[in-house]
């Protein structure tokens, strides 16, 4: 299959070969732990299944696609795609990674690398001087971004970044979660590393966990897979079947997903209960230079209310939803709502948290592919329990 055709054909057909066997039009889901092989010393390539199988390496086949890259590895999770990542790096090596940042990727930095000689430094990359400070004063080996960034939807700027850390020959990973391939191809834009959580849009129907890396450099991948067949972070054939099948829809439902998250943005910077609206398609500028489409997270920050503490304004507001569902995670096909202070960020300490704009009236919305006015009814109803408890 060609690699010059157009996103949904590609999403639809990469690593989907018919099965030459039956002629099956959707390849078999590979359950097996090991191979048989004719003879002592010959097998026909596959020999164990934590590092070899047919079911993954399709899914691998159309993620490296969609990513516009030369391979993918893909893990058990997005953590521990991210966590391979970081075992290419030894004691003494520093990252400096976006201060707005996955809860989880800030944990496994702090209470894992740290105490392994492995130190990061915060900075907000929208600050150019300060992130050009960093690089020169700290030489970091790895550089760790998001964007849009979780959960402020922060937009920064890919291609800039990537010079300023080329310069300092750091290997720059861009976590692509929250825009997904349809939206941005980190590669293309100077990258050397895309990691996903598939368990977001890419899967897009909240029943499968998973992680992949992408990149150009065939030894970088290859390190990569050696990693995980070492640790034995490998992504199990069902879960990448489930993947791989959420893969063919996913350029339909970002662009559904982006339909419904500029009504609901639009809608909540209306509404007299809400102060501020993150979104990324409000940061036109450099959105519309590197996104398809805005995306469809929006996130919200309640309009303070006298004699009530944001917490339980949030709680009012959450407690209310019912088409949203109350739910950590984001990118599947049903909207969800989450309060980053208490869930997603809740191991970022407070003080952190507060300086970085994360309150506790917070509110992230991972907008589904509902009906539209559904969602903006639920919307209102729940926020009218922050004006009138
Ligand atoms: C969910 C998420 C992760 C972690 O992925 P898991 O599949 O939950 O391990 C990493 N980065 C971002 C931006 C995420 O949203």
């Amino acid at each position: 299959m060609p690699n010059h055709q157009g996103f949904h054909t590609r999403a639809i057909h990469k690593g989907q070969e018919p099965d030459p066997v039956t002629g099956a039009t959707v390849p078999p889901l590979y359950l097996t732990s090991t191979y048989t092989q004719p003879r002592l010393g010959e097998h026909l390539g596959y020999e164990y299944g934590r590092n070899d199988n047919p079911t993954r390496e399709a899914l691998e086949e159309a993620l490296a696609s969609l990513e516009h890259g030369e391979g993918a590895v893909a893990f058990a999770s997005g953590m521990a795609a991210s966590d391979a990542i970081l075992r290419l790096f030894a004691t003494g090596d520093r990252v400096l990674a976006a201060e707005d940042l996955y809860g989880g990727v800030y944990r496994l930095l702090e209470r894992v690398y740290r105490g392994q000689g492995m130190e990061t430094d915060y900075v907000d990359f929208a600050q150019r001087q300060d992130l050009e400070e960093t690089l020169t004063k700290k030489q970091p080996r790895v550089v760790w971004m998001e964007t849009p960034s979780n959960p402020l939807l922060h937009v920064i700027d890919i291609a800039e970044v990537a010079v300023l850390v080329k310069r300092q020959r750091a290997l720059l990973v861009v976590d692509n979660t929250f825009a997904s391939p349809y939206n941005q191809n980190p590669l293309d834009l100077g990258a050397d590393v895309v990691v996903h959580s598939t368990t977001k849009y890419i899967g897009g129907h909240s029943d499968v966990i998973g992680g992949a890396v992408v990149a150009r450099d065939s030894e970088l991948l290859d390190r990569l897979r050696c990693i995980r067949n070492t640790t034995g972070a490998t992504l199990g054939p069902f879960e990448a079947w489930l993947t791989h099948r959420g893969i063919k829809t996913l350029g339909i439902r970002m662009e559904r997903h982006a339909e419904n998250a500029a009504k609901v943005a639009e809608y909540l910077v209306a509404h007299p209960a809400v102060e501020t609206v993150y979104y990324p398609g409000f940061q036109s500028q450099i959105a519309s230079r590197q996104m398809r489409t805005p995306g469809g997270m929006v996130s919200l920050v309640l309009k303070s209310a006298e004699h009530r503490q944001p917490l339980a304004q949030a709680a009012a507001v959450l407690n209310r939803l019912t088409v949203f569902s109350l739910a950590e995670s984001l990118g599947g096909v049903e909207s969800l709502a989450g309060h980053p202070a208490t869930m997603t960020h809740a191991a970022v300490p407070k003080h952190e948290r507060d300086r970085r704009g994360i309150s506790d009236g917070l509110i992230r919305l991972s907008v589904g592919i509902e009906d539209t006015q559904d969602l903006l009814e639920d919307l209102g109803q729940a926020l009218d329990g922050a004006l009138h408890p």
